[in-house]
């Protein structure tokens, strides 16, 4: 197996926007060093949905990933504008499996600034890349990380964000060169 033969499947999740699969995809690419390919569109998963909550949980809609992605992808990144959660969190803007195939990112709460209004395209584009990367990087195994500047470390408000530039410190560098060598990357 090599990198170059493999690919990460980007799956909009109902309605997502084209411009964001496309940066997310690129992000992807550029920093992972893996092709890219943007799925076709596909519904929510069933029972993903919690009416209580108004909000959809990403446990379910990981499981469904895992079990849709093709052969030929290595991992999964499922992109959906609805709102997400994990049971012990009222929202989260992203979930993955630590070293699993699949993740999901939600832009749900990346299109706004403090005030409620919209941010520019630039700015959500920015956001949605970063999620995405951060959450990539969990499927590859690198937990959170404790360098403040790093993709890695822990991102509980918007403002934190905007902060980061995408940037794996030394140590993830290293952590996701060593995954790569046992995945039997080139
Ligand atoms: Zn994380
Ligand atoms: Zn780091």
């Amino acid at each position: 197996m090599t990198s170059e033969k493999k690919i990460i499947a980007v799956q909009p999740l109902g309605r997502a926007r084209r411009d964001v699969l496309e940066v997310i995809a690129a992000n992807l690419q550029a920093f992972f060093q893996i092709r890219t390919e943007v799925f076709l569109d596909q519904p929510i998963p069933d029972g993903a949905y919690n009416s209580q909550r108004g909000q959809y949980n990403c446990y379910p809609i990981i499981e469904s990933l895992r079990i849709s992605k093709p052969h030929h992808a290595i991992k999964i990144i499922g992109v959906t504008e609805v709102d997400l959660f994990i049971p012990i969190l009222t929202y989260v803007f992203g979930e993955a499996e630590l070293g699993g195939n699949a993740a999901v990112v939600s832009t749900y709460r990346l299109a706004r600034g403090k005030d409620r209004e919209p941010v520019s395209s630039r700015r959500l584009f920015e956001r949605a890349a970063k999620i995405a990367v951060h959450e990539m990087g969990h499927t590859f195994r690198l937990p959170h990380c404790k360098e403040d500047r790093c993709i890695m470390s822990s991102f509980p408000v918007l403002s934190h964000i905007d902060e980061k530039t995408i940037y794996f410190c030394r140590y993830c560098t290293t952590f996701l060169r060593d995954e790569y060598e046992k995945l039997g990357f080139a």
